[in-house]
C-alpha cells in the first residue's frame, strides 16, 4: 500500500466525477483502488432510452476502466461483500481482501423485493445489467407471441418511466400479440402536477392501473395486492422504493433506520471518519432528499474534494443539497415531463432538452483512447 490508499466501492455517479477529477489533478502520494462488479456502469437518465431503444447500450453507460487507468487508480473486478472496520479492509465477492486508509461509498440501493415469492417471481429494476438481460428475453419472447401481460410493480418516477419505455418499444417491435402493460402501486411518490401528466400518458398508452393498493406476494400466475385482489402477470418488474445492501450496517457503520449509511455535511460517516460516502446509499443526516441520480451527482465534486483532504490533511468542505432538483422524466417516446416543486410542463421539447443535458454529461466522462 502507498503512503495514502482510498477504496472507493461502487462505480456509481459520485464515483465516476471522484475518478474524473482524480484523473485531471493528480494528488501526490495518494493512489486509488476502484472496486466494482461492471466494468460499464449504467447512466441513470439514460436508461428508460435505453428500454425504449432510443439509445445504445455504450451511450448510456460509462466505461469505468478508461476513467480508473487515467487517475492512476487499479480495478478489482469484483463486489464489496463486507468492510472489516478495525482493519480497514474490503471484503470482495471471491474473498479477496482490499486495504484502504480511507473508503468512499457509492454502490447505490436496489428495489424493496421483501415480499414473498418477490426474488421467484420478478427481477427488479436493479441491479441493471440483470435487469437489462431480463428484459431482452422478454422482449424476445414478446416478439415471439409468448407474452401476454408484464406487470411493473412500484409507481414512482423510475417504474412509470420504465413501464412507458418497454411499451414505446414493444409497440415499434409489432409483435403479433401486443402484450398487456400493468402498473401496480400503494402510492406514488410523484409530485401532483407530475402525477397527473404521467397519468394521462398512463392512460394513452393503455396501461392497465392498480393504483391505491400495494403487492403483498408473488407467484407464478402474478401478483397479489393487499386487501385480497390477484393481478395476473407473466413477467413482473419491481420498481419498488430503494433499499440498502445489508453489508453496510452489518459492518458497523452508523446507519439510519432503513439502513442507509448515515454521512454529515462532509459527506463522511459520523461512527468512521475515515469512511465517506454519496448516492442513494448514504443518507445526509437531517437533509433528506429523494433518492435519485441527480443528488448523486451532485455529490461528486464535494466528496472528491473532501477525500483529496481527508488523503492530504487538507480542510473538509461543506456540502448542502438543494431543496429541490428538476426532474426530467421520459415518457416512452420522444416525449417527458419537467418538474420543479409545482412547477410541470411536458413535450417533445423537453425530451430535447433532457437529451442535451444527457448527452453532455455522457461525455465528460468519456476518454480517448
Ligand atoms: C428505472 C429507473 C429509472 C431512473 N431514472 C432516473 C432519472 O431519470 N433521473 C435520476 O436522477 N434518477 C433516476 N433513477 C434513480 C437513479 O437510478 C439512482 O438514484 C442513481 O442511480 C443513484 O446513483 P448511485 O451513484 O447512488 O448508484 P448507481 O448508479 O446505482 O451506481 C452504483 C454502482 O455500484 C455498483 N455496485 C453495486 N453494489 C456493489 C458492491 N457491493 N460492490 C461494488 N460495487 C457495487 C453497481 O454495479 C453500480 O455500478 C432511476 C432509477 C430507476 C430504477
Amino acid at each position: 500500500m502507498s503512503a495514502r490508499t482510498i477504496m472507493l466501492a461502487g462505480g456509481g455517479h459520485a464515483h465516476v466525477e471522484v475518478l474524473r477529477r482524480f484523473g485531471a489533478s493528480p494528488a501526490p502520494g495518494v493512489s486509488i483502488v476502484l472496486v466494482s462488479p461492471d466494468r460499464f456502469t449504467p447512466y441513470s437518465g439514460m436508461l428508460p432510452g435505453l428500454v425504449a431503444g432510443h439509445y445504445a447500450h455504450d451511450e448510456a453507460h460509462i466505461d469505468l476502466d478508461p476513467l480508473a487507468r487515467l487517475a492512476g487508480g487499479r480495478v478489482v473486478r469484483d463486489r464489496v461483500v463486507g468492510l472489516d472496520l478495525a482493519r480497514r479492509e474490503a471484503l470482495t465477492g471471491s474473498g479477496e481482501r482490499v486495504g484502504f486508509d480511507i473508503a468512499s461509498l457509492d454502490v447505490g440501493s436496489a428495489p424493496d423485493m421483501h415480499f414473498p415469492g418477490a426474488r421467484e417471481h420478478a427481477t427488479g429494476v436493479k441491479p441493471v445489467d440483470a435487469f437489462l438481460a431480463r428484459w431482452t428475453e422478454v422482449r424476445a419472447a414478446a416478439i415471439a407471441g409468448r407474452v401476454g401481460r408484464i406487470v411493473v410493480v412500484g409507481g414512482g418516477a423510475g417504474g412509470v418511466e420504465v413501464l412507458l419505455a418497454m411499451h414505446h418499444r414493444l409497440v415499434r417491435d409489432d409483435p403479433p400479440r401486443m402484450p398487456r402493460l400493468v402498473l401496480v402501486s400503494d402510492r406514488s411518490n410523484l409530485p401532483a402536477a407530475a402525477g397527473r401528466a404521467l397519468l394521462a400518458r398512463l392512460v394513452a398508452a393503455g396501461v392497465e392501473t392498480h393504483l391505491g393498493r400495494g403487492a403483498e406476494r408473488f407467484d407464478a400466475d402474478g401478483v397479489h395486492l393487499e386487501g385480497g385482489a390477484r393481478v395476473a402477470a407473466d413477467i413482473v418488474f419491481c420498481a419498488t422504493p430503494a433499499t440498502a445492501a445489508p453489508w453496510l450496517a452489518a459492518a458497523g457503520l452508523a446507519c439510519d433506520p432503513r439502513g442507509f449509511v448515515r454521512v454529515d455535511d462532509n459527506l463522511r460517516s459520523p461512527s468512521h471518519p475515515f469512511v465517506f460516502g454519496a448516492g442513494d446509499c448514504v443518507s445526509q443526516d437531517g437533509r433528506s432528499r429523494p433518492r435519485s441520480g441527480v443528488y448523486a451527482v451532485r455529490q461528486g465534486p464535494p466528496l472528491a474534494a473532501n477525500l483529496r483532504a481527508a488523503a492530504t490533511g487538507g480542510a473538509l468542505a461543506r456540502y448542502v443539497p438543494q431543496e429541490r432538483a428538476l426532474a426530467l422524466i421520459s415518457t416512452g417516446g420522444k416525449h417527458a415531463v419537467a418538474v420543479r416543486g409545482r412547477l410541470c410542463v411536458a413535450g417533445r421539447w423537453v425530451w430535447r432538452w433532457k437529451d442535451c443535458i444527457d448527452r453532455r454529461f455522457m461525455r465528460r466522462y468519456r476518454v480517448d483512447a
